[in-house]
This record gives structure tokens, sequence and C-alpha cells, in this order.
């Protein structure tokens, strides 16, 4: 049996400088310029005004972890091999929350044992299977 196919991001023209911006090796997020409300995933409206001018502005890198889970069963097929793994949300300095992964743990650890609510984070960009991907380090507290 053949690996299950990595899955792709839809890639589309909202979202598309976000997705070229990582490749770059910088995480963009969207801030409403009437308003100022900073916010991801891609929209074409301010979730704050409704107002339709918007800018792409580059994050720090800097996060606190908000939430995660753990897989002990892979969501996809193609992450099989990664169990378990953490799903966080992450929230950026700058306010927008992005679901992600932290990474770098010590494997021979309880991954609950190495997380805890609002750890700082640092961003980490991981190129997998052609894409690049939010991830994020722990941070010194
Ligand atoms: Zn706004």
């Amino acid at each position: 049996m053949s690996p299950a196919a990595f899955p792709r991001p839809d890639i589309d023209d909202l979202s598309a400088p976000y997705w070229e911006a990582l490749g770059k090796g910088h995480l963009l997020y969207q801030r409403c310029l009437s308003c100022g409300t900073a916010w991801l995933p891609a929209r074409s409206q301010c979730p704050g005004c409704l107002g339709p001018d918007i800018g792409w502005v580059p994050a720090s890198g800097g996060a606190k972890l908000i939430s995660w889970v753990v897989y002990h069963r892979a969501f996809n097929p193609a992450f099989e091999d990664r169990v378990p793994y953490n799903v966080a949300v992450v929230e950026l300095d700058e306010g927008p929350r992005l679901i992600s992964n932290v990474v770098g743990l010590d494997p021979e650890q309880e991954i609950c044992a190495q997380l805890h609510l609002d750890q700082p984070l640092r961003l980490a960009i991981r190129h997998e299977q052609g894409v690049a991907i939010p991830a994020f380090l722990r941070a010194p507290e």
C-alpha cells in the first residue's frame, strides 16, 4: 500500500499572499485599515467592522499557547507516523489565532507534560512536501 497523500492547502486569491509569504519565511496576518482589528485566516471583510480595506502585516513571530489536543490516532493517514502529535491553538503577539503544532518537543516525555496554557512560543516555519507551514517552538519563559 502506498503512503497516504500529504494534504495540500486550498490556496485561492484571498489566501495566496499568506501561503506565498510562508514560503519566503514570513507569517502574515490581516489587519483592518479602518478599525485596526487583526485576524487569521484570510477574509475579504473585517470581522470587526465589516469594512473592505484590509492590509497584510508580518507577524513578529512571538506567540502563546491557548489550547491543544494530543492525537494518538492520526486524523489523516498521512500523519500515521507522527502519533502521538499535538494540534494547538496559538495566539500571535499581535492578536490573531491560528491552528498549528508545537514542535521540537522531547519524544521521550509526555506531550502534555511539556506544554502549559499561555506558554511562550516562537514561530518556526516548517517545509513539508513542498508546502511551508507555520509551527511553533517553545520559547524561554
Ligand atoms: Zn475593521
